[in-house]
C-alpha cells in the first residue's frame, strides 16, 4: 500500500516544530513522500522550499514539492526547478493553482498542462509529475466533457499520475477512472483524501474546492458540529468505510491532506495498510 501525506508550508517557528514531530509520527506508516502545496502566484515559494529542505534534513521520507504556476514567468519555472533538482528533488506535483482574486498578471501559463508541457521540454525525464484530478468536475469547467479533455490533455503532456481532489462519494472516482481509461488513459490515480475534523472548515473548504458532501454526512456533521468527539467519530467512520471501498475495488495508493495534523489522517492510514 503507497500512502502519501500533504502539508502546507508553516508560517512561525513553532509551526516548523510541530511539524517536525507531525512528520516523525506519520513516518511509523513508511511513507512513500511527504508533500507540501505552493501558494497560487509564487507566494509560498520559500517557505514550500524551506519545508522540502526541513523534510530531506529531519526525515528519511523523499520530499515532493507542489509547483502551481499561476501569475509565474517560465523563468520562475526554471530558477525554482534548477533548485529541487540540484538538491535531488525527483517527484513533484504540478497545477495551475486558484487564481486569486488580486492578481494583475497571469504569467506565462494560463493552464497546468501547459506547464507539464514546459518542464518535460526543459528537464525531459528528471521529474516525475503529478497533476490534480476532479472526480466531481473542477468548479470553474464549462461541462464534464471538457473536464475531462483537459485532465486528458495534462497526461499526454508528459503527467506519470494524478491526485484527485477529495470526494466522499466513491462513485465519482470509480466513474472519473472510467471515464479516463475510455479516452485511453491509463495513468495511477490516486484518491486524494480529506479527513472530517470539523463541520464549518469542511463545508467552507468544500464550497471553495467544489468537492461535494453529501446530505446524509452533511446533517450528521451540522448535528455533531459542538460535540467534537461525536464529530471525530463519525468522520473517521464516513472516511473509514470511504478509503475501505476504494481498497476493496483494487486502489493501492492514498494521498492524506494532513492539514499539518497527525490524527486522523494516521489512523485512516494504519486502518488501510
Ligand atoms: P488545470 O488543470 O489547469 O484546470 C483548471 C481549470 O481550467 C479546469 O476547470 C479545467 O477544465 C480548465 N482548463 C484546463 N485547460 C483549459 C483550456 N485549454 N481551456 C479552457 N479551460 C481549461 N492549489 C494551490 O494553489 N497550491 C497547491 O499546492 C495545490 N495543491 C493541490 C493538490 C491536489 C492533489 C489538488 C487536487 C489540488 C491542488 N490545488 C493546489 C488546487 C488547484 O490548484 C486548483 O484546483 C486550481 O483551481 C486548478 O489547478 P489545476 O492544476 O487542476 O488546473
Amino acid at each position: 500500500m503507497k500512502i502519501s501525506f500533504e502539508f502546507f508550508p508553516p508560517k512561525t517557528e513553532q509551526g516548523k516544530e510541530k511539524l517536525i514531530q507531525v512528520r516523525q509520527s506519520l513516518s511509523v506508516v513508511s511513507p512513500k513522500y511527504f508533500s507540501t502545496t505552493s501558494g497560487a502566484g509564487g507566494t509560498t515559494q520559500d517557505t514550500t522550499l524551506e519545508t522540502v529542505l526541513d523534510i530531506q534534513k529531519n526525515n528519511n521520507i523523499p520530499a515532493t514539492p507542489h509547483l502551481s504556476c499561476i501569475g509565474l514567468k517560465k523563468s520562475n519555472i526554471i530558477e525554482l526547478l534548477d533548485k529541487y533538482k540540484a538538491i535531488n528533488i525527483n517527484h513533484i506535483i504540478a497545477l495551475r493553482g486558484d487564481i486569486p482574486s488580486s492578481i494583475r498578471n497571469m504569467g506565462d501559463f494560463n493552464y497546468a498542462n501547459e506547464l507539464v508541457e514546459f518542464i518535460r521540454s526543459k528537464y525531459n525525464d528528471n521529474f516525475n509529475i503529478e497533476v490534480a484530478a476532479y472526480p466531481e468536475m473542477h468548479p470553474q469547467a464549462k461541462n464534464i466533457k471538457s473536464d475531462l479533455t483537459h485532465f486528458v490533455n495534462k497526461v499526454k503532456a508528459g503527467a506519470n499520475g494524478a491526485i484527485t481532489q477529495y470526494f466522499y462519494n466513491a462513485d465519482a472516482y470509480f466513474r472519473f477512472q472510467d471515464d479516463v481509461q475510455k479516452l485511453g488513459i491509463n495513468i495511477p490515480i490516486t484518491p486524494g483524501i480529506m479527513p472530517i475534523t470539523n463541520y464549518t472548515k469542511l463545508l467552507n473548504f468544500s464550497n471553495m474546492c467544489g468537492a461535494q458532501i453529501p446530505k446524509w454526512i452533511l446533517e450528521r456533521l451540522k448535528f455533531y458540529e459542538n460535540d467534537l468527539e461525536s464529530l471525530n467519530d463519525f468522520g473517521f467512520d464516513v472516511v473509514a468505510n470511504l478509503c475501505q471501498t476504494l481498497k476493496n475495488q483494487g486502489v493501492n495508493s492514498f494521498h492524506f491532506y494532513s492539514m499539518n495534523l497527525v490524527e486522523p489522517s494516521l489512523k485512516l492510514a494504519k486502518n488501510i495498510i
